[in-house]
């Protein structure tokens, strides 16, 4: 799924319009204060585009759904709708109410919002974020390792798909892996997905396989390893 597809992100701008008009509502903000805050939200949209700039320059990161350095502007739209304007709707009506108390409580917990929130995303999507410069066969080998170690040898996918995928990234680090064979494996993953018994072994091929749909190129291309 792409994650910065024109549907989402059209979706996401109006889903933070609307979070924002239910903050307003129950926050009781005025015409002038729902203005000023969606004036100074609007700063937050090259606030946000330089740092992304600046990341992708450093090579610190970049977002995985889009090969420019920065995303459509409608992301930015929503993220300033959202954590700019409807968080700081939250803050003043919390500021007003606690005070100094109330300030370094939304502080704290605006600081901790990205970081449950990214661990939220991990537990229940399937990406997992890689620094630049990993070797993804390196991971494929790794998560592989576990998966035949950990295969109770129950159902037949499972327990002989598994080495073979093994012996697939072997041969592949080396750049000796035979097209037919790796085509075979990848279709044998395809099978450990459906006819696996439990969930290790209908999940185990997930990595193997996104790595190759992925990765593809720099795969074919790399230069053999030992
Ligand atoms: S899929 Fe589950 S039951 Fe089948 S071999 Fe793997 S771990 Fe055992």
């Amino acid at each position: 799924m792409n994650l910065l597809s024109p549907t989402l992100l059209i979706a996401s701008v109006a889903i933070t319009a609307i979070v924002f008009a239910i903050v307003a509502f129950f926050s009781r903000a005025g015409l002038r204060r729902i203005v000023g805050v969606l004036l100074a939200a609007i700063p937050i949209i090259p606030m946000v585009m330089s740092y992304d700039r600046i990341a992708s320059d450093f090579g610190w990161w970049h977002y995985p759904s889009v090969t420019a350095v920065n995303a459509p502007l409608a992301w930015y739209v929503a993220a300033a709708l959202g954590f700019g304007a409807a968080f700081g709707l939250v803050g003043w009506r919390v500021i007003r109410r606690w005070e100094m108390r109330g300030l370094l409580a939304f502080l704290l917990v605006f600081a901790l919002f990205g970081v449950a929130r990214d661990y939220g995303y991990s537990l229940t999507t399937r990406f997992i974020v890689f620094g630049p410069g990993r070797d993804m066969l390196q991971v494929a080998h790794n998560f592989l390792d576990f998966f035949v170690e950990e295969s109770c040898g129950q159902c037949t996918p499972c327990r002989l798909g598994n080495p073979q995928m093994l012996e697939a990234v072997k041969l592949l680090k080396k750049g000796a892996c035979p097209p037919e064979f790796l085509k075979s494996v990848k279709e044998l993953g395809a099978t450990m997905q459906v006819a696996s018994k439990c969930g290790l072994g209908q999940t185990s091929p997930s990595a193997f396989l996104s790595i190759l749909e992925g990765f593809g190129d720099e795969i074919a291309n790399r230069a053999p390893s030992a």
